[in-house]
């Protein structure tokens, strides 16, 4: 068998947390690869304005954004491999970042691999992924131009999701189990001003039904135990994230929720490996969160090779 290419660092995941610490390491002369198994971006890529991060006064797409971190990164030499990351083991100061497409090694791993989409977990949701269900309103919107849709969930992905409908949807149903929003006030307030949008409270989606693709959803309000069904030709699902950590469990000290534990230099329970952005414990969950923690981890894991 060939032996792992070998690299400084890696970089799991190509997301802003990502990119941002691709940025430091490879303008600090640290051969480094980004390893990433779906689009460069990220998340965010999701969203079709982002109006706070610092340094756009008119806002950024977060495909943009991304774009252009990514393009920073690849001009101080980062390398970009297309792969699934599934382990990771370490050997002393040497580790192997084993993945779909073969094993690497470095001795500094930063784990940037972000938050995998809650599913709703009711009959039909799986069999109609694909004919109706979606997870990702910038990448299936366009093609429920002019037909009914449900966003579940009332948070700020939701919220921000059922605006990005506004371009195409004739309708939007935005279903959340609360009486409020948990979404920040400006997004409320974007939504609530906007006429294709109706929002139907205290409700949870039981089940997605159809035919081929899906027509109707049933409903049941949690206060009432009341429930209907609403015809719809779409639903996006936005109900809540799990940090991505699947295969590091038993590896690195996690905690309740499955994100990593790390410190304020973004040091996980392995020296050397360190994690950042939305995987680890107590992320904001925001692009520019994400970012600065890029710079801490490479700063951190530029001085741990230095020793
Ligand atoms: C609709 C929506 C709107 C949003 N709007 C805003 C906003 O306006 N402002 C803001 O600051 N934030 C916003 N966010 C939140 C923001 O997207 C996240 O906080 C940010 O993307 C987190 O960055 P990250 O790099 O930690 O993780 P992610 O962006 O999730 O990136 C992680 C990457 O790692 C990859 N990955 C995961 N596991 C593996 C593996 N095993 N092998 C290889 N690759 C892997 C994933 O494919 C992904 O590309 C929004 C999110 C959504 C969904």
């Amino acid at each position: 068998m060939n032996a792992p290419k070998n690299y400084d660092v890696i970089i799991i995941g190509g997301g802003p947390a990502g990119l941002s610490a691709g940025i430091y390491t490879a303008r600090a002369r640290l051969k480094t690869a980004l390893i990433e198994k779906g689009a460069v971006g990220g998340m965010i890529i999701n969203a079709a304005l982002v109006e706070n991060y610092p340094g756009y006064a008119d806002g950024v797409s977060g495909i943009d954004l991304t774009q252009a971190m990514h393009k920073q990164a690849t001009k101080f030499g980062l390398e970009t491999l297309s792969a699934e990351v599934t382990g990771i083991s370490v050997n002393g100061k040497n580790k192997v970042v084993k993945t779909s497409a073969g094993d690497f090694s470095a001795r500094a791993v930063i784990i940037a691999g972000g938050s995998a989409r809650q599913k709703l977990g009711v009959p039909g949701e799986a069999v109609y992924t694909g004919k109706g269900v979606s997870y990702c309103a910038t990448c299936d919107g366009a093609f429920f131009r002019d037909k009914v849709v449900a966003v579940i969930g009332g948070g700020n992905a939701a919220v921000t999701e059922a605006l990005e409908l506004v371009k195409f949807a004739s309708k939007i149903y935005v279903i959340h189990r609360r009486h409020e929003l948990r979404a920040t006030k400006i997004v409320q307030e974007k939504a609530f001003a906007e006429r294709k949008i109706e929002f139907i409270w205290d409700s949870v989606v039981t089940a997605v039904l159809g035919g081929v693709f899906v027509n109707k959803i049933r409903l049941k309000n949690v206060k009432t135990g009341k429930e209907s069904e609403i015809a719809v030709d779409g639903v996006f699902v936005n109900v809540g994230s799990q940090p991505a950590t699947g295969y590091l469990k038993g590896m690195l000290t996690l905690d309740a929720n499955g994100a990593i534990v790390v410190n304020h230099k973004m040091e996980t329970s392995v020296p050397g490996i360190y994690a950042i952005g939305d995987i680890r414990s107590d992320s904001i969950r925001q692009a520019i969160g994400a970012a600065g923690d890029g710079a801490i981890a490479a700063v951190n894991a530029g001085k741990y090779l230095g020793d």
